[in-house]
């Protein structure tokens, strides 16, 4: 074990309803460092995130997730998040009667975060959204604009982050990039940031805004590729996954 790494996932085979998904993933983030995940539809990638978060539906039947030194393989949901893991959902669910702004109150109190939710809705330009329900009759950049703003407000150490830029148009991308950034501690250098992030994407768009190292190819339920995210997308947008298959070390 590399003692540098702030996340390790082991061997993880992952279960929903019974149907295996995960086979036996390996993946470690480095202190400081963000990785960037890509892969066909039906891949695993969003199993991955859930299971990280430690939703209940998603059953790890091997391996091991080990966070900050600490086992967490079998740690439930709240206490992962109390430890400083954040996710913003690929399709966050609509909740009627409970406003934006008082999820985003509850989740400052809960975190003891020395954030305030108006400076933050300003931020996200979310500053009509707080007296709105979560997500009822969003648009779909409305609605990332809102995860990103939640996430700030928990200030997690590792940051999931779910296609974080899909369907968000052209004008918000920028403003979204900047919200991961900031979520990230992207304004420190790199020897001082402490946060990691594991983030999907299919556009490759995130990564004009966040400068990731390494990238991840995740297709049936294994990572079949580690290497260059800027590479790998271009080989992906010339050929699409077919060079991926059974790929150890990189692209190259
Ligand atoms: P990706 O995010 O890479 O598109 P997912 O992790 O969402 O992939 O899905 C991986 C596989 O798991 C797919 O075949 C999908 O149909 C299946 N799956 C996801 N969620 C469920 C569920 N709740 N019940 C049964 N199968 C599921
Ligand atoms: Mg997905």
């Amino acid at each position: 074990m590399n003692e540098d790494n702030v996340l390790e996932i082991s061997n993880l085979h992952v279960s929903i309803d019974g149907k295996e998904i995960l086979h036996g993933l390996n993946l470690s983030i480095a202190r400081g460092e963000t990785h960037v995940i890509f892969g066909p539809n039906g891949g695993g990638k969003t199993t991955l995130l859930m299971t990280i978060m430690g939703f209940p539906r998603y059953k790890i039947t091997q391996g091991q997730i080990i966070f900050k030194g600490v086992d967490i393989t079998h740690m439930p949901i709240n206490q992962r998040s109390m430890m400083g893991i954040g996710i913003a959902y690929q399709r966050p669910p609509v909740v009627k009667g409970v406003k934006t702004g008082e999820l985003v109150e509850a989740i400052i109190q809960t975190h003891s975060s020395d954030k305030n939710a108006t400076v933050l809705a300003a931020e996200a330009n979310m500053g009509d959204f707080l007296m709105r329900d979560i997500n009822a009759g969003f648009s779909g950049g409305e609605t990332k604009r809102s995860e990103m703003m939640q996430l700030l407000a928990q200030d997690p150490s590792l940051v999931l982050l779910d296609e974080p830029e899909s369907g968000v148009d052209l004008e918000n991308i920028a403003l979204i990039g900047d919200l991961i950034n900031q979520v990230l501690d992207k304004k420190h250098p790199m020897q001082r940031r402490e946060k990691i992030g594991l983030i999907i994407t299919h556009t490759g768009h995130v990564l004009e805004y966040v400068n990731a190292r390494t990238g991840h190819i995740l297709i049936n339920g294994r990572v079949q590729c580690n290497g260059d995210p800027r590479d790998m997308l271009e080989t992906i947008k010339v050929s699409g996954y077919t060079q991926c298959g059974g790929c150890e070390g990189g692209l190259h």
